[in-house]
């Protein structure tokens, strides 16, 4: 059967109700890039504004196999079942462009998490509707947080730009860590290190504990030879098994006292607000890009210049004026 058009009105009230089909319709409409949806997402976004801000966004990121969807099942139970908290899991997959697979997996694993009430789990985006500034999990946050939600979860994986993008989207960044001993910490990039505030060395259970502590302690050896940390301070180290649960609540904890901290020194609404100015720019210079690059006046004219700059005729900077002409005019 054929489903009736929703109006704005429709999704508006579904949202901010809590129901969770509407929720996830919600999604499916912000995260659309066919453009006869863009009025009516934009119009809901801006209606939605309002109601959202009040959730804490965490990210998570870690290797494939790191355990990540164990992690966040345990997370997550933890704060329906025993904290009363409504949680939100998203996703920022940079699916490989190679195999059109998604590196982040079939999120139905987190089954026990998804059957709570207090709980959605919104599965990754189809593979090919994301890449750079066009992924919509920012949009789909602040649909989360009206829709009542108290924690975002936030994960992707250490590939390409998303753990920037993760980091720059959420008020705290996890990094979840395989307890490799005398692996010299796995390779981490330094840059990875920087946008960490909690680093929580996963699978720390049986003949794997001792080596968790290890690497543990390597990571704190890393960080002090890394200076100049000022904007987010120095990130917590902790171990945890996911498996067994040990530990989970002490991940928590941290991350609490981390955003506890910044909320009374500022430093949390500042970051949300940085956020925000710096997403403004990266879509506008990603709609620009667009632009460019499908726009039929430049079409129009942009083989002759190349071939003229090619060619030694043009020099390259009045080419690129001429091409900047046509979009800056119309
Ligand atoms: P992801 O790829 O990061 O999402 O990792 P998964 O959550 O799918 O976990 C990868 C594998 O590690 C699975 O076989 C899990 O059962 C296992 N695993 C996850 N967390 C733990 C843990 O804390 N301890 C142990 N021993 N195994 C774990």
């Amino acid at each position: 059967p054929r489903r009736r058009v929703l109006t704005s009105d429709d999704y508006f009230d579904g949202v901010v109700q809590g129901n969770l089909a509407m929720l996830a319709r919600a999604f499916t409409l912000v995260e659309s890039s066919a453009t006869k949806h863009h009025a009516i997402a934009e119009d809901l976004l801006t209606r939605l504004m309002p109601h959202s801000g009040r959730g804490i966004r965490i990210g998570i990121t870690g290797a494939p196999g790191a355990g990540k969807s164990t992690f966040i099942e345990a997370l997550g139970l933890l704060l329906v079942q025993q904290r009363g908290l409504r949680v939100a899991v998203l996703a920022v997959d940079p699916s490989s462009g190679v195999t059109g697979g998604s590196i982040l997996g079939d999120k139905t694993r987190m089954g026990r998490l998804a059957a709570e009430e207090n709980a959605f789990i919104r599965p990754s985006p189809s593979a090919g509707t994301l890449g750079g500034v066009a992924n919509k999990t920012r949009e789909c946050m602040l649909v989360a947080e009206a829709a009542g939600f108290d924690v975002i979860l936030v994960e992707t994986v250490g590939v390409g730009q998303s753990e920037t993008m993760v980091a720059e989207m959420t008020d705290c960044f996890l990094g979840l860590m395989l307890p490799g001993a005398g692996d010299e910490l796995q390779g981490i990039k330094r840059g990875l290190l920087e946008l960490l505030d909690v680093i929580a060395v996963n699978k720390a259970d049986g003949k794997n504990a001792e080596a968790a502590a290890l690497a543990a302690r390597q990571y704190h050896n890393a960080l002090d030879s890394l200076s100049g940390r000022q904007s987010t301070g120095v990130p917590s180290i902790l171990t945890c098994s996911a498996l067994t649960k040990k530990g989970i609540d002490a991940v928590w904890d941290a991350i609490e006292s981390k955003c506890e901290r910044r909320r009374e020194s500022g430093a949390f609404d500042n970051r949300r607000k940085e956020q925000n100015l710096r997403w403004l720019w990266a879509i506008v210079e990603d709609q620009l890009r667009q632009t460019l690059h499908t726009h039929p006046g430049v079409q129009e004219i942009c083989d002759d210049v190349e071939n003229q700059v090619l060619a030694g005729t043009m020099p390259p900077a009045i080419g690129a004026r001429r091409l900047m002409e046509v979009i800056i005019k119309t």
